[in-house]
Parts: C-alpha cells; structure tokens; sequence
C-alpha cells in the first residue's frame, strides 16, 4: 500500500507522519508586535494541527522580518 503523498517530513510537535503543506498566513511575534506573513509555505500536522513552516517558508519570514525591521528603524 501506497500514501499519496509522502514528504518524509514528519511533525515537530507530535512526530506524526500525517502532515501536509500548504500556503497559510503564518503570524510571527515581534517584541510587543505581531507580523502577519501572508502566503508562507507551511506544513500542518493532520493529527495535532501544529503548524510549521517549511525551508522555504522559514526564508520567506526571515525574508519580511528584515524588511519589517528596515521600516522600523527609519
Ligand atoms: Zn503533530
């Protein structure tokens, strides 16, 4: 038998195997603010409901984050 879709990532908070990815928008905490990261490529644990972000979704928030603080600083 067959998944139809195996990433081979398994899930941060439970270690289940039942995860899929999807694009969400991802809240980061900044100090006393909140940036809402729109469209980061996540990966959502079926059985827990965590979520956590993928390679490419970590360089997209890393990504806004430094922008988000450029704006702050000027
Ligand atoms: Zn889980």
């Amino acid at each position: 038998m067959k998944t139809a879709k195996k990433s081979g990532k398994s899930c941060e908070a439970c270690g289940g195997q039942n995860t899929k990815t999807h694009l969400a928008t991802y809240p980061v905490k900044m100090d006393e603010r909140e940036l809402n990261v729109e469209r980061v490529s996540v990966r959502e644990c079926i059985d827990c409901h965590a979520i956590n972000p993928t390679q490419a979704g970590r360089e997209k928030i890393q990504r806004c984050m430094m922008t988000f603080m450029m704006f702050l600083d000027e």
